[in-house]
């Protein structure tokens, strides 16, 4: 017998590996509730670090745990700092206070830490666990190994159900409201500034460049070489459409030229992703357009509709997963909806 919430595992782990699982993490008290790591729990139920890595991406999906991230300086190994989201990682070069190196963060050196949300639904043990100490980070305990472990969606987009609610409520206004009109407050736009900025990682404004306005722009300041954010790359565009009919097929030729002509004025900033977000749907041209693009040159425009982001707000979908199968689609050119084919969540 084992803590119910713990058989979302059952896909991943056979019952005794879960039964090992409740009671090691019903064994941790004091400070070891809060210092859980991949390495610990693959040693714990004999398992690899990468199902162990999934294992508590999972739980922590399931709110049995939430993460932390402990920063280690990469020259000295002092633990720099603990924080609780991934936008509180310095992304540009510091002095250690411990060494006075100049140095450069990578998800090399970040430790991914979980805690027991409440560790009163595991059976009370007694194992005495010391603080962290002073070392450098297990390679299967780093953000990276955890990353390419498959749960980068899930760490970079996390809202709580208020945050969820704010934005149904919030895309009901503006769907309500006629005509192209802006005024502030409920405009698409602000909506979709405001639901970028959510993500830990990204930066997102309204910006003006030489040539254009740009509804948002967003800075991805974890520029990694995986998964979703790999594909975005360190800065993309959206375009914003208040319309209450189909968009027309051109809104997606003109956030490309803008995009090209961008990367002409400064190619070492390249931008090579673009989303075009209305509230109807787009028409069949948006994706014979985009795909054609991206045999030119590799610049991948998306679009999703208000239907789409309605559903991701009530069903609490991951907007990053929502990204990717988007992209993917135009990248493998797929006939396909991959949503409906199983093979994404949202
Ligand atoms: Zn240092």
């Amino acid at each position: 017998m084992y803590c119910s919430r713990l058989s979302v595992l059952q896909e991943l782990l056979s019952e005794d590996k879960i039964e090992k699982l409740d009671k090691y993490f019903a064994s941790l008290i004091g400070s070891a509730c809060e210092n859980i790591t991949v390495s610990k729990v693959a040693k714990a139920i004999g398992v690899a670090p990468n199902i162990s890595s999934k294992v508590l991406t999972k739980c922590m999906k399931e709110g049995l745990l939430r993460v932390s991230y402990a920063i280690r300086c990469p020259e000295c190994n002092m633990l720099i700092k603990r924080v609780e989201s991934l936008s509180e990682i310095p992304d540009e070069a510091f002095e250690c206070y411990g060494c006075n190196e100049e140095i450069e963060v990578t998800t090399k050196d970040v430790e991914v830490l979980y805690s027991l949300t409440d560790n009163r639904v595991f059976i009370n043990g007694q194992q005495v666990e010391t603080k962290l100490p002073a070392r450098t980070v297990v390679q299967e305990d780093s953000l990276e190994s955890v990353f390419l472990a498959g749960g980068v969606n899930e760490y970079l987009f996390q809202l709580t159900d208020e945050q969820y609610q704010h934005l149904s409520d919030k895309y009901a206004k503006v769907k309500s409201r006629k005509g192209t009109t802006k005024k502030i407050g409920d405009t698409l736009e602000n909506l979709v500034i405001e639901l970028f900025n959510m993500c830990s990682v990204f930066n997102a404004a309204g910006i003006r460049t030489s040539t254009n306005q740009i509804d948002c722009c967003v800075r991805n300041k974890m520029c990694i070489n995986y998964g979703v954010l790999n594909t975005l790359g360190s800065r993309f565009f959206i375009e914003c459409k208040n319309e209450n009919d189909t968009p027309s097929g051109g809104y997606l030729s003109k956030l490309h030229s803008i995009i090209s002509v961008t990367n002409a004025d400064a190619k070492e900033k390249c931008i090579r992703f673009g989303i075009i977000i209305s509230k109807e749907k787009g028409p069949s041209t948006f994706k014979q357009l985009a795909v054609k693009y991206y045999l030119i040159n590799k610049i991948i425009i998306i679009s999703i509709c208000g239907k789409e982001l309605e559903n991701l707000f009530s069903t609490k979908g991951n907007l990053l997963e929502l990204i990717e199968r988007k992209a993917t689609e135009i990248m493998l050119d797929a006939t396909t909806d991959l949503h409906e084919a199983g093979l994404y969540e949202i």
